[in-house]
């Protein structure tokens, strides 16, 4: 329950306890004038409150003092004298906690910021409900000549599989086309799939399945991984205003859960465009570390196409260093490549997306290139290759401070928990997920089997290890709210539900483990814990303040704390009650 986890290396630590003069280089100044003199006043101070700085010691204070952006000052409420000038602005705490900035180490926020703007449908539980909320959102909306959406909940459905007769119910006029929650299915209506030429004639794509009637072998109407993108090619483009406005919905939900770094999961050239412009035009409100997608193309001219992203997309807030390689699917929808074959689909174990020498060339070229690697593999078998592809890596281009990551991590089998340690991977859980809800136990348990299902999620035995573990959300897969996380972490129970049994309680970690997995270690996974993560002289000031301590609450209660404020480098860029 209490793993201690090993600290991410720290290559400049911050020692000083107060920043003097105006130095901003987050070096940590030494010697020098006091800091007593009128010009080096702070701009902000936060005094009287629970402040977990998650330095190296776990320290704690009770004020901190900001100027230009920066942490000036970590300490007890009685702050060196001259700090708190005419301008300063002075907030009294009374006890609220102060937290660094959260880090999202895994998200999709363009994506989802653009479907919040569409027809949602996460939080329906019903057939009937989301047949009316399509109708209801096709009437609203009788100029769009696609009816589009996404979050479907691939439960509320008879094997995760809704049919285009009960889309065609709400849609029959023009196509319509919804993703799943979990984004890896698509439901569409039969003028989708006919614009699309599909019948029964059409094969499966090599990383697909087209779901079919099991008597006429016809479409019929669900559509897994790459099956999904015959009909989502012809969908309309998104324009930039679409994009923009959907960047500022994404950046407003983020603030609001006091999130101030975000690690977008898988951008292509229009997302990073988005991102990029925002920041040069002083509108972004969260730094994004940017994994670039890189689907089918390999060799030089996938090198190339990421190097020239990554040249033309670096801005002083977005960081496109990353790739992104999906490794295998999801096991909800029997996509995941597992070792040994799924129970309900005899002989079929799921196949990989690659086969392990293209995904060992393709984390060679990247490794060598200075990307740093992030997987989707949720498969154990996917795992494994994925692990054996950047050991390879590491084989032929030496060891560099790579910090490539895997992520989701659901199956993971028990002799490879020791390699992310050894291979310095990080392991980057959704702690959501992890709560015995009906994906687990409709749809997943059920495929493995009670022994198999023991290495669902092992996050504490991972933790254990030592290896880094940072946490996102994947939103809108899942709730975008970090104390959500924090708290299923700790209790792997949904949250109101005293009644439901904590699911694999070995598994589950304590808050001193999961405050880091969204502060320190992410902001490690992200290649700025020189800069953030933690509240510390020297760093930049993005700290979110919680309207109650989380170390004095009961765990079930963590998702009730509330954000009173987040800052950004020192800007307010959330208030509650505020703007
Ligand atoms: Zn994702």
């Amino acid at each position: 329950m209490s793993p201690s986890i090993e600290r991410p290396r720290r290559t400049a630590p911050v020692s000083h306890r107060i920043l003097v003069g105006l130095a901003c280089c987050g070096c940590g100044a030494s010697g020098g004038p006091s800091t007593t003199a009128a010009g080096s006043a702070a701009d902000l101070v936060l005094r009287g409150g629970a402040v977990y700085t998650v330095d190296a010691t776990r320290s704690w204070a009770s004020a901190i003092a900001v100027r230009d952006g920066r942490i000036l000052y970590v300490g007890a409420d009685s702050l060196p004298s001259g700090m708190i000038g005419p301008k300063t602005e002075l907030v009294e705490l009374a006890g609220q906690m102060v937290l660094p900035g959260f880090q999202d180490a895994h998200v999709h926020p363009l994506d989802s910021g653009v479907d919040l703007g569409e027809c949602k449908l996460d939080d329906l539980t019903t057939a009937v409900e989301i047949v009316d909320t399509i109708r209801a959102y096709a009437a609203a909306h009788p100029d769009l000549k696609w009816v589009r959406g996404a979050g479907w909940q691939l439960p509320v459905f008879p094997d995760g599989n809704p049919s285009k007769t009960l889309l065609d119910q709400a849609v029959p006029d023009r196509p319509a086309f919804f993703y799943a929650a979990d984004g890896h299915s698509a439901w569409v209506n039969s003028m989708a799939l006919a614009l699309a030429k599909m019948t029964r004639a059409t094969p499966d794509p090599p990383n697909g399945r087209i779901e079919r009637d099991r008597r006429t072998h016809e479409p019929s109407g669900t559509l897994r991984e790459d099956a999904a993108e015959l009909v989502a090619d012809l969908l309309p483009e998104r324009t930039d205003a679409e994009l923009s406005a959907g960047l500022e919905r994404a950046e407003k939900e983020a603030n609001r859960f006091g999130i101030t770094t975000v690690f977008e999961a898988d951008a292509r050239e229009p997302e990073l465009k988005t991102y990029a412009a925002a920041d040069r035009a002083g509108k972004l409100t969260f730094r994004v570390i940017a994994a670039s997608h890189v689907g089918e193309a390999a060799g030089d001219s996938l090198i190339t196409r990421l190097e020239d992203w990554r040249k033309r997309y670096t801005a002083t807030h977005v960081h496109p260093i990353a790739a992104k390689i999906f490794a295998d699917g999801v096991i909800e929808a029997r996509t995941a490549a597992l070792l040994a074959p799924y129970l309900d689909r005899p002989g079929d174990s799921g196949s990989p997306n690659y086969d392990s020498t293209t995904l060992t060339r393709l984390a060679v070229d990247l490794d060598r290139a200075g990307f740093q690697i992030h997987v989707h593999a949720i498969g154990d078998r996917a795992i494994r290759m994925t692990l054996d592809a950047l050991e390879q890596a590491r084989r032929m281009n030496g060891v560099r401070d790579s910090r490539h990551g895997i992520a989701h991590l659901e199956l993971i089998d028990p002799a490879d928990i020791p390699r992310f340690r050894r291979l310095g991977v990080i392991a980057n859980f959704q702690p959501l997920w992890a709560n015995g809800d009906e994906y687990l136990t409709k749809l997943t348990e059920p495929a493995l089997g009670p022994a198999r299902s023991r290495w669902l999620y092992p996050i504490a035995s991972v933790a254990r290890t030592g290896a880094v573990v940072a946490a996102g959300s994947d939103w809108s897969v899942s709730s975008l709210n970090p104390l959500d996380g924090i708290e299923m972490g700790i209790t792997h129970r949904e949250p109101d539900s005293p009644k439901q049994k904590p699911w694999h309680p070995d598994e589950r970690v304590d808050l001193a483990t999961m405050i880091p997995m969204y502060t320190i270690n992410a902001a490690y996974a992200n290649h700025q814990e020189r800069e953030t993560g933690s509240i510390e002289v020297g760093k930049a000031a993005d700290l979110v303040i919680l309207d109650r301590n989380l170390f004095a609450v009961p765990p079930e209660q963590i998702h009730y704390a509330q954000v009173v404020r987040t800052i950004l480098e020192g800007r307010t860029v959330y208030q509650r009650g505020g703007h």
